[in-house]
């Protein structure tokens, strides 16, 4: 098939006013770190470096946590819900405003692509601060349970795959109960959290509500340990998750941890097949396949296998990989060095034990991390690509023939995030979400989110919603639950 030549269609980053260096976010204002050494973060697409940031030390997370704690017991605390959610509306308000800015950014720091950025990450995240800004006032009349209360100082801890909207999935529900926030974004995405700081105090926010802490591992875990925390809320790998399980153990502490998955696409032979292939796409193809709940396990019927793997290469090969600001591009770079190594040893692995690798055709760029859309088909349970997250643009490909032996492959996981179905058949659809065992499943449809809907996971995926009524709940207390 032709392919067609695009040019480039590069998006200006002139609107992004990078700062050569910067601090942490406490009380209100950024400060210089107690003992805390600096870190660069550059673009994946590039490796240029974009800004050098502090790693906060413990000392720090103590100045974080001790700003939430007055203003929780301060001003904030006290505050009616209606006027918490004027700051919430406001901060909303801001992010559209901004919302050029921080697309360009996320896609400098991040890699991805600004067409995702622009059009998914930045919204939804202005979504989330206008859905929470609605309950603020309401928490009584939500279901919660009797006289529901915050916590107090939450902490927050997030990854690198959507931090902006990860940020505002964390502080948004807080906010409107009344919490107030410690959060420490990714070492190698911490710019569009820097950024929001600067929202915060263009709304006015009063001091200490929100502190943003930069650091790597070990200022996460200053956060998980300190004793003045009172509730955790995580996004991230399951091994860290379940550390941070481990080290709560035995506290008062509350926690609801989000990790990972190795979700079940699942196609039956009677689908609209064009249309799937366009959600097994999105499913593992979007973000560069940097997604917890990905569509990353395609089951497909036999009876279609193969024609399904012949219009899916196909329309693979139409994808644009490169520039992440380039509007015309489909799959951004690689988050990170390490990541790149971690999918490509995993994708070896698979060779290794027998799966068939495909590859798009698509030049890379000679600079920064990429890896081309991969296809691994024989894959069988056992293989480690199709048990292990790979958290990159593969996808395993495996068959079934029966539904009830798609429900067995698909709940074969030590996950349960996500699952999609995709049948033309609605009796079919209501008994395989009944049957699945994951947080969310989509039905003809994939990688679909929205702030009204709760989001999270059976087994290793963690515990715990987000979004929706359900969401909220995690971030109160309400009487007979101290
Ligand atoms: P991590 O779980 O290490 O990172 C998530 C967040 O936790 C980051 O902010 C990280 O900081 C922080 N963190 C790391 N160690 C600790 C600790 N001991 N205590 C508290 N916080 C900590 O994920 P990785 O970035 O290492 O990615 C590894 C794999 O995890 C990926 O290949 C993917 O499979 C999976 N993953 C899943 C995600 C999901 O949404 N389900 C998101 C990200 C990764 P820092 O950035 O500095 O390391």
């Amino acid at each position: 098939m032709a392919k067609f030549e695009y040019a480039p269609a590069p998006e200006s980053r002139a609107i992004v006013d990078l700062k050569p260096s910067y601090g942490l976010f406490i009380n209100g204002e950024f400060t210089d770190s107690q003992g805390g050494t600096a870190f660069k973060s550059i673009s994946p697409s590039t490796e240029e470096v974009l800004a050098e940031v502090t790693s906060a030390s413990e000392a720090d997370v103590d100045r974080a946590v001790a700003a939430a704690r007055r203003a929780f017991n301060g001003a904030w605390g006290r505050m009616s819900g209606a006027d918490r959610g004027k700051y919430l509306y406001r901060i909303a308000r801001i992010l559209q405003e901004r919302s050029r800015e921080f697309a360009v950014l996320e896609s400098l720091d991040n890699g991805k692509p600004i067409k995702e950025s622009r059009d998914v990450d930045v919204p939804l995240a202005a979504a989330h601060f206008f859905y929470h800004a609605g309950w603020a006032d309401k928490l009584d009349h939500a279901s919660l349970g009797r006289n529901p209360r915050p916590h107090g100082v939450v902490g927050q801890v997030i990854p690198w795959n959507f931090p902006l909207l990860m940020l505002s999935w964390k502080i948004a529900p807080a906010l409107a109960t009344g919490n107030t926030v410690v959060i420490k974004p990714a070492e190698t995405t911490p710019l569009t959290a820097l950024l929001f700081a600067e929202v915060l105090q263009q709304a006015d926010l009063p001091p200490g509500v929100v502190n943003i802490v930069t650091g790597a591992g070990t200022t996460g875990q200053a956060i998980v340990d300190h004793p003045d925390v009172d509730k955790l809320a995580f996004t991230g790998s399951t091994g860290v998750g379940k550390m941070i399980a481990r080290s709560i153990a035995g506290t008062r502490k509350k926690a609801t941890l989000e990790l990972g998955g190795k979700a079940a696409n699942i196609l039956f032979d009677d689908a609209p097949i064009d249309q799937a292939v366009e959600g097994i796409v999105n499913g593992i193809f979007f973000n560069q396949g940097h997604v917890c709940c990905a569509g990353s396990r395609l089951l497909v019927q036999e009876s279609i296998a193969d024609e399904v793997d012949q219009r899916l290469k196909r329309r693979l090969a139409t994808l644009r990989v490169g520039d992440p600001l380039d509007k015309n591009t489909d799959v951004g770079a690689i988050n990170s060095r390490a990541q790149l190594e971690r999918i490509t040893e995993l994708t070896a692995v698979g060779e290794a034990e027998g799966a068939t690798r495909w590859e798009a055709e698509c030049e890379l760029p000679a600079k920064g991390f990429w890896f081309r859309p991969t296809v691994f088909t024989g894959v069988s349970q056992t293989h480690r690509i199709a048990q292990e997250e790979i958290f990159g643009p593969v996808l395993s490909v495996l068959t079934f023939r029966t539904p009830h032996e798609a429900v067995a492959k698909a709940n074969n996981t030590p996950y349960g995030l996500s699952a999609g179905v995709w049948t033309e058949k609605g009796s079919r659809i209501l008994w395989m979400a009944d049957q699945l065992k994951a947080g969310v499943v989509w039905a003809n449809t994939f990688n679909k989110f929205d702030p009204t809907s709760p989001f999270g996971g059976y087994k290793e995926s963690g515990y715990g919603r987000e979004g929706g009524r359900h969401g909220l709940a995690a971030y109160v207390t309400t009487e007979g639950h101290r």
